[in-house]
């Protein structure tokens, strides 16, 4: 996921608000997106042509009419219902893993009658040639693997025209057409790539220029090749999709077409794998068709099929993956609607769906650039709704991300209020309020964003959040606006606006965050006492309740909540 920069929680209050105003509240109409799922769609829905680039005189605002009907392009486009509303279906595609063409090219809005659509450019000839430069580098594929599977890529579509390739030995004084690279982030293009997931490769169109036809897949995915459980992405079948694009072609709609802009998963042997109709009518529309139908008397001896992979061993190279169904997590933190779970140096990404981006964990001074090496573990983490940063925290300190990017120095906690030498055990922040929670054993500091310093009269005992643990591994809220505590294999529910965990809690991480089985045995969950209530005094549950007034109307109770300053006490 790339650069989103999230509208901010101001405006949330404010069409909140509005919303208030213009009640009659039932019956309800449907919920708002949040205000982080519309800056990633407009961001996504940018970043893919559907709409034009953002004008930088101006805000970034886009019209509602604008974005419904670039959503109604791109839900058309996706073979999703045409709804004009970033609903979860919408959001979930919009996490999906993709190639980094944009579906639309040109004006916004502007959809082919054909399904799939041609780049507009096509070589002048005949014979084309390629060479991989750079091999992938965390990925168990040798070199010869990922050229045998670059050769049966071309091959799928040299089979169905009269276009034929050559590979090119070592570096000689002439460029091949297509060159082949594997690379992270950065990599001399306007086309950065954005570590694991996200956007997996790009290609250039054919053309005249050094670039032209230029495949470059991202070095930070997990590239496989014939995975026995989906584990990684498929190389082989990004390789195809991208070829297309080197040859002219763009993005298809075609439900079986290899040039869908999402990742599909694998496509089966490549030996006999055979383009569908529509990518053969694409092809054909630019060279023509082969001479003979490949059927009859395919030219040339057979492709052998490519060395698999060796099968796993212990790569003494690198640092050992940590096993995610075991044991704790150090950080857990929702970023623009992806949950992350850091362990040590390591982290995973679940999708927006609940998905994992991949099995394998990232590495964590990888993604998080200029993240100092010294820092081996994140005690906590955080994206700070009223810019979209994304703050770690490791000891005293804590240090600010703009997306991937490092931004100043190190900072100390004691600039949000904590006392000096005070650590953090857990930070969150509460969309009820638009505070930042900060804890620490059991006890707890309270942030107020919007004015940026600490709330008076902190901290406070953490037994306001009640059934919270004591000594939390992290805390974070959910996308629907639960917040969630973490500790050892455990997590405790906060519903949605509510400072009292769900009676069932805790429940176990892996099966419902991490794609593990079930614990079995083990220890028995930790149960925690109820704080007994001082009497006297309001707390926050009593001022929920305050603020939602008689019961019945539980819609009411966050704009109520907003429209009373916020919940003063927890
Ligand atoms: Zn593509
Ligand atoms: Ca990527
Ligand atoms: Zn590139």
């Amino acid at each position: 996921m790339e650069p989103a920069m999230p509208v901010l929680g101001f405006p949330l209050r404010l069409r909140l608000l509005a919303g208030l105003l213009l009640l009659p509240p039932l019956p309800a109409r449907a919920p708002e997106p949040a205000a982080q799922d519309v800056s990633l769609g407009v961001d996504w829905l940018t970043r893919y042509g559907y709409l034009p680039p953002p004008d930088p005189a101006q805000a970034q605002l886009q019209s509602p009419t604008q974005l419904r009907d670039a959503l109604k392009v791109m839900q058309r486009f996706a073979g999703l219902p045409e709804t004009g509303l970033l609903d979860a279906t919408t959001l979930a595609t919009m996490q999906k893993r993709r190639c980094s063409l944009p579906d639309v090219r040109g004006v916004a809005g502007l959809v082919r009658r054909r399904r799939y659509a041609l780049g507009g450019s096509t070589w002048k000839k005949r014979v084309l040639t390629w060479r991989v430069r750079s091999f992938p580098q965390s990925s168990r594929l040798s070199p010869e693997t990922v050229r045998a599977l670059m050769r049966l890529a071309l091959a799928a579509w040299g089979m169905e025209t009269n276009l034929e390739f050559q590979e090119m030995g070592a570096p000689g004084p002439a460029e091949p057409d297509i060159l082949i690279d594997f690379s992270r982030a950065y990599h001399e293009d306007s086309y950065p790539f954005d570590g694991l997931g996200g956007t997996l490769a790009h290609a250039f169109f054919p053309g005249e220029h050094p670039i032209s036809g230029d495949t470059h897949f991202d070095d930070e995915e997990f590239w496989t090749f014939g995975s026995k459980d989906g584990e990684g992405t498929d190389l082989f079948a990004v390789a195809v999709h991208e070829f297309g694009h080197a040859l002219g072609l763009g993005h298809s709609s075609a439900p079986d077409s290899i040039m869908r802009p999402f990742y599909q998963g694998p496509v089966g042997a490549p030996q006999e794998f055979r383009l569908s109709q529509d990518d053969r009518d694409g092809l054909q529309q630019l060279y023509g068709k082969a001479p003979q139908t490949p059927d009859e008397a395919p030219t040339g001896k057979p492709l052998p099929p490519p060395p698999l992979p060796p099968t796993l061993s212990p790569d003494s190279r690198s640092v050992p993956v940590p096993n995610r169904c075991e044991g704790s997590f150090d950080a857990i933190a929702n970023i623009r609607g992806e949950i992350f779970f850091f362990k040590g140096p390591w982290f995973w990404r679940l999708q927006p769906s609940g998905q994992l981006v991949s099995p394998r964990p990232g590495r964590l001074h990888r993604f998080w650039e200029g993240l100092p090496a010294h820092v081996g573990t994140v005690q906590a983490a955080y994206a700070r709704p009223r810019d979209g940063r994304i703050l770690l925290f490791s000891g005293p300190q804590f240090w600010v991300f703009k997306d991937r990017q490092l931004e100043g120095p190190p900072r100390p906690l004691t600039a949000l209020g904590l006392p000096p030498g005070e650590e953090v055990d857990a930070v969150f922040s509460w969309p009820l309020n638009g505070r930042t929670y900060l804890v620490r054993g059991r006890r707890y500091w309270r942030y107020d964003e919007e004015a940026a310093r600490p709330d008076p009269g902190y901290p406070r005992d953490l037994g306001l959040w009640e059934g919270a643990p004591d000594a939390p591994d992290d805390a974070t809220v959910g996308n629907t606006g639960d917040i969630y505590f973490f500790k050892g294999i455990y997590y405790w529910r906060f519903p949605k606006d509510t400072v009292t965990a769900d009676p069932d809690s805790p429940h176990p991480v892996g099966p419902k965050w991490l794609d593990c089985p079930a614990p079995s045995g083990g220890p028995a969950p930790p149960r925690h006492p109820k704080t007994p209530r001082q009497p006297e005094a309001c707390d926050c549950q009593c001022e929920i309740s305050r603020a939602a007034g008689p019961p019945g109307r539980p819609l009411l109770l966050p704009l109520l909540a907003l429209l009373a300053g916020g919940i003063a006490s927890c």
